[in-house]
């Protein structure tokens, strides 16, 4: 088989060298006087992973000079308590971006809440005016990962024009809004999800795949065309591992663009999510 020079995305500096120019334009604008911009993460209940994310959205918040502030909810909170908390979050006149961290707990329904979140605070990309915005192409906020995984394949001057995408998942928070990216971006896109049938054959035929499946190295070796650039977004814990979808190893030598379980999808989505902050709170500041 054809031997390719692999290229690890380092998504760790792609995010440094944005987030560099995100506080670059914060400490412009405080600097006349403005007030900061600012993130709300609302937490329902204490799952140990959503807690270290929320922490490691504040710590980005601060790394850019944004407020940023946590709202810790009971587990068993009732949707319309929730749902009180977003308009009263709506109506803060210093509060830019509104994030409900996911998973909920499964009485509270994710998509009432994100139909709750003022549009212009929706830094998610999941409130439905958001959601059809990418659809009809017109200005919104777009998800953070499937941004981020835009921004990865430019900054490796991945061509998208004319290739062929796959994207395995369609939730809407990755696969779906990713394919919409890269749709628009003249990709010719196959969306593939649990009942495709023969997905390595399908994924062989891709000139870029994202997988976003959440099961662990399921995507071997075998399953892509040398040369292709691989993006991985899932997050397994395997013997307090972090593994990706993808089998990382095994790709080493096929894959042109890969990035890696950690330090690859993941700090370019908490980039992203900033990036949207910072529209927001230009949109309310009127600049
Ligand atoms: P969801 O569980 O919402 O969606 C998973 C998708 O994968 C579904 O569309 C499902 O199909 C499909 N799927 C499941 N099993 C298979 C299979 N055997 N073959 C083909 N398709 C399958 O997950 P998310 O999109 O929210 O997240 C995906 C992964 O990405 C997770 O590991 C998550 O933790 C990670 N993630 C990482 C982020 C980051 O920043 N690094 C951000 C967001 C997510 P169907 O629709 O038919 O059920």
């Amino acid at each position: 088989m054809q031997k390719i020079e692999t290229t690890i995305v380092d998504g760790k500096a792609l995010a440094q060298d944005i987030r560099q120019r995100i506080a670059g334009e914060v400490a412009n604008l405080t600097c006349t006087g403005r007030r900061k911009p600012k993130l709300v993460v609302v937490l329902v209940g204490s799952n140990p992973a959503s807690l270290s994310y929320i922490k490691g959205k504040q710590r980005a918040c601060m790394s850019v000079g944004f407020d940023s502030e946590e709202i810790l909810l009971p587990e068993n909170i009732s949707q319309e308590k929730l749902l009180a908390e977003i308009v009263r979050l709506n109506q803060d006149a210093c509060s830019d971006g509104i994030l409900v961290q996911l998973p909920l707990p499964t009485h509270l329904c994710p998509n009432r809440v994100a139909q709750a979140i003022d549009p212009v605070k929706d830094v998610d990309g999941l409130h439905p005016q958001n959601a059809g915005a990418l659809l009809l192409g017109i200005p919104g906020h777009r998800a953070c990962t499937p941004l981020g995984i835009l921004e990865i394949l430019d900054r490796h001057h991945v061509p998208m024009e004319g290739a062929h995408a796959v994207v395995l998942g369609r939730s809407n928070i990755v696969g779906k809004p990713v394919a919409q990216l890269l749709l628009e971006r003249n990709a010719t896109v196959t969306i593939c999800h649990s009942r495709t049938k023969n997905l390595p054959a399908v994924t062989r035929e891709a000139d870029i795949l994202v997988a976003a499946v959440g099961r662990a190295r399921m995507v071997k070796a075998d399953w892509v065309k040398p040369g292709a650039a691989v993006i991985d977004v899932g997050v397994n814990v395997i013997d307090d591992k972090l593994v990706g979808d993808v089998d990382f190893e095994a790709l080493h030598g096929i894959a042109k663009i890969l990035t890696p379980p950690k330090g690859g999808v993941g700090p370019m989505t908490i980039t992203m999510l900033l990036h949207n902050t910072l529209n927001a709170y230009k949109i309310r500041e009127g600049l």
